[in-house]
């Protein structure tokens, strides 16, 4: 495969599409983002409470609901996002397609609500990006070798993120937050936190290992072992200019071929 020249992959989790009046305010800053990068996908989680209100759905008709089923069910939280952040851009004249995790090739095995991500496969993605249009990806969910539909656990959906961008080959992965990066203390609670410019994968995973709900710790072990930036950030401002947020990276270029989870 050829070196994809400037790709990106942008997160928006499950604060940014809180609301239907979100999905123009997130569609404004991908447009924003389109000045820069002339590939991009998109990977959102499902809105706000979403995920917690369908499995307490799932648990009021049966308090042990069958693995398939609650896969069955949960996956649909990210389908209403990618649908309506596509209807979103489209009001705005900016072509994108949505693609459940199934569709965009994120193969798993096969445990159902904890599977891992054995490789992606984007046949569907990258014509559309070759096309200029933007690909729109349900995180947290993927398909078996046996077809059936997997969820990768609760937080899924950043390792959905980093997994694409390892895939497509992307410059980095931007993730989009209420905060503008990461902070060495709650800046919610605490107005004299600071933030950090730039950590490496070490330092990001110690922060998320005492505690601290930024990014789920499987996509920055993922993103170790692949040499893949990140980039946490806020989706507060529309202009890059006006963004700075944290850099999480390694020493190390790419690595060789791709490395996905172990299962
Ligand atoms: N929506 C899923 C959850 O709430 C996945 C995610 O947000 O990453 O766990
Ligand atoms: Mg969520």
């Amino acid at each position: 495969m050829e070196h994809p020249s400037n790709t990106l992959v942008m997160k928006f989790g499950g604060a940014s599409v809180a609301t239907p009046e979100h999905f123009a305010r997130i569609a404004d800053v991908i447009i924003d983002r389109m000045r820069d990068f002339n590939r991009i996908a998109i990977v959102v989680s499902a809105m706000a409470n979403t995920t917690d209100q369908l499995i307490d759905l799932a648990k009021k008709v049966n308090p042990d609901p069958p693995r398939r089923e609650y896969d069955m069910l949960v996956t649909v939280g990210e389908r209403i996002s990618i649908a309506l952040l596509a209807m979103a851009l489209s009001l705005k004249k900016c072509e994108a397609v949505s693609f459940t995790g199934s569709q965009s090739g994120i193969i798993t095995c096969g445990k159902h609500s904890e599977a891992r991500i054995i490789e992606v496969k984007p046949h569907r993605i990258l014509p559309v990006l070759d096309a200029g249009k933007l690909a729109i990806v349900a995180g947290f969910q993927g398909v078996s070798k046996g077809g059936e539909i997997t969820t990768l656990g609760r937080g899924g959906s950043d390792t959905s993120a980093v997994a694409l961008g390892i895939a497509l080959k992307a410059q980095r992965v931007e993730f989009y937050k209420d905060v503008p990066g990461i902070f060495d203390e709650d800046p919610k609670r605490k107005n004299n936190a600071n933030m950090f410019d730039e950590l490496s994968f070490d330092e990001a995973l110690n922060i998320v290992h005492k505690g601290a709900k930024i990014l789920h710790p499987r996509s920055i072990e993922l993103a170790k072992k692949n040499g893949m930036i990140l980039h946490v950030r806020s989706f507060n401002e529309v202009e890059e200019s006006k963004r700075n947020g944290t850099i999480i990276k390694g020493n190390r270029e790419k690595a060789e071929g791709f490395h996905y989870e172990d299962i």
